[in-house]
């Protein structure tokens, strides 16, 4: 335990019983020297006056000096020899100068260790024994003379040495509470400390984030406007040439022979390639830019697939790949802007055309309580799980050799999704590698009631379509 905090409240104690004590005895002794006419017979007295404000002056030095054990024992001792002197000089039978060895007792238990007391005590003793052997006869009349203070002054050292002990233990556990309580209060203050920091440290990241958003937004604004323009500068041209092979390979102009025809043909279709990534494109940059609006009604759902599926007829890698259509009997009612809705369903078609060698392509429609799919199912090369979501992510296409060596941008199945999901749907894919896919778009259905659509007209046609087989 920690005897600090008593050691100094042992120091305060000697600092103001050190004081009363000498100037008791000060006191005390100066008026017995004033009422005795005699020098002669007062020197003693005069003497103890001396000696103990001598004693009280240097206990008082050594106590500001922290050497509170030298201070108290020097003055206890002195006060010892004073009371001694006074003892030998002024003894009478029945005299109290012997009890007064117990303030000395008390005194030093009290401002230095409890059983300083006793040792006290026992120089009490001592000192008393040889000033009464002055003025006693024989060994019976000093017992008698000192068994009375030897007594009372051991039953008093007694007692201070259990309220000193008792003392010491309270102010000791008073102090391990206190140092205690310290400890958690630098505890405390080292964690407002750290959490002064982590608020700072946050605020700065807070800042830096702050900052990186601008400049994604900033950045972000930048792209989107500059694929804007640049789709719109290729479209005019693009279109230009497209028409222009187009009529060209019809003969409207003159007779072209038969490989010009396909040469013109080519050319044709890589227009329609190209004006459909620049399709593709400026979808993703008003997606993007967050400009995209849907014209949303109620429609002709079987019209709609069905114009789908003949556009993905002429997409088809090989002649024999069958295209069924499984419909439900009753057409479900959804809210879907036409054009956009076609737009996604094409777009998993013709992947579908896409990556299908052999088997059959299906669009499959059903009805459920709340919603309708569409399911469009091949039986193509499949892809692997790890990639369900990475392909709907912009510009991503699986490394596979067989996915490469088709033509695509990695644009149709996150713009298809992002279609969906604003028309309040979900788009799925499951798979299994070999053996093919199914995307499903599922949409809720139009509430009878209520069911309004959106009123902003669409900006711009949906995907073209290439008339005959793809690049
Ligand atoms: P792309 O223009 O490359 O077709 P998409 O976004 O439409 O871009 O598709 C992303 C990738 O997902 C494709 O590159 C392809 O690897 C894969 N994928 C999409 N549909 C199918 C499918 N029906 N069968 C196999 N792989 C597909």
């Amino acid at each position: 335990m920690d005897q600090a905090y008593s050691n100094e409240l042992r120091s305060d104690t000697a600092s103001i019983l050190i004081p009363l004590i000498a100037g008791a005895t000060t006191l005390a002794t100066l008026l017995a020297a004033i009422a005795d006419q005699s020098f002669f017979t007062s020197w003693h007295f005069w003497l103890s006056v001396v000696l103990s404000l001598v004693s009280g002056g240097v206990g008082r030095y050594f106590l500001r000096q922290d050497r509170a054990t030298l201070g108290t024992v020097i003055f206890t001792a002195v006060h010892l020899l004073i009371f001694a002197l006074l003892l030998y000089r002024n003894w009478v039978p029945g005299s109290m100068i012997p009890y007064l060895f117990a303030i000395l007792i008390i005194a030093s238990s009290m401002f230095t260790q409890p059983d300083y007391g006793f040792i006290t005590w026992g120089a009490a003793t001592v000192l008393t024994t040889l000033a009464l052997t002055q003025h006693t006869d024989g060994l019976i009349d000093l017992v008698q003379s000192l068994a009375g203070p030897v007594v009372v002054n051991l039953f008093v050292a007694t007692a201070a040495y259990f309220s000193a002990l008792e003392w010491q233990v309270a102010v000791e556990s008073v102090s391990a509470l206190h140092i205690k309580a310290q400890h958690r209060r630098d505890e405390l203050f080292a964690i407002q400390e750290e959490l002064h920091l982590t608020n700072a440290r946050l605020h700065s990241t807070n800042e830096e984030l702050d900052k990186a958003r601008a400049t994604a937004v900033a950045e972000r604004d930048l792209r989107t406007r500059f694929m804007n323009q640049v789709s719109h500068e290729l479209r005019t041209p693009i279109n230009t040439i497209v028409n222009f092979a187009h009529i060209l390979s019809q003969g409207e102009i003159g007779s072209v022979n038969e490989r010009q025809v396909d040469y013109l043909s080519r050319i044709e279709r890589s227009g329609w390639h190209s004006m459909s990534v620049l399709n593709d494109l400026l979808d993703l940059a008003q997606m993007n830019a967050g400009e995209f609006r849907l014209k949303r009604q109620l429609v002709d759902l079987k019209a709609v697939c069905e114009e789908a599926t003949a556009s993905t007829r002429s997409l088809l890698q090989n002649p024999d790949i069958k295209l069924v259509r499984d419909y439900p009997t009753v057409w479900p009612k959804i809210m879907v802007d036409p054009k956009r809705f076609q737009q996604a369903l094409l777009n998993l078609l013709s992947n579908a055309a896409k990556y299908t060698d052999a088997g059959q392509i299906t669009l499959r429609v059903r009805t459920h309580q709340h919603t309708a799919t569409f399911a469009v199912e091949d039986t193509g090369i499949g892809i692997p799980e790890e990639h369900f979501e990475t392909i709907f992510q912009e510009f991503r296409q699986l490394d596979e050799t067989t996915a490469r060596q088709r033509i695509g941008t990695g644009l149709g199945l996150p713009i298809s999704r992002h279609l969906v999901e604003r028309h309040g749907g979900t788009l799925t894919v499951s798979s299994v590698l070999g053996k093919g896919s199914t995307f499903t778009i599922t949409l809720p259905l139009a509430e009878v009631e209520g069911s309004n659509g959106a009123a902003t007209p669409a900006t711009r046609p949906a995907k073209p379509v290439a008339p005959e087989r793809p690049f």
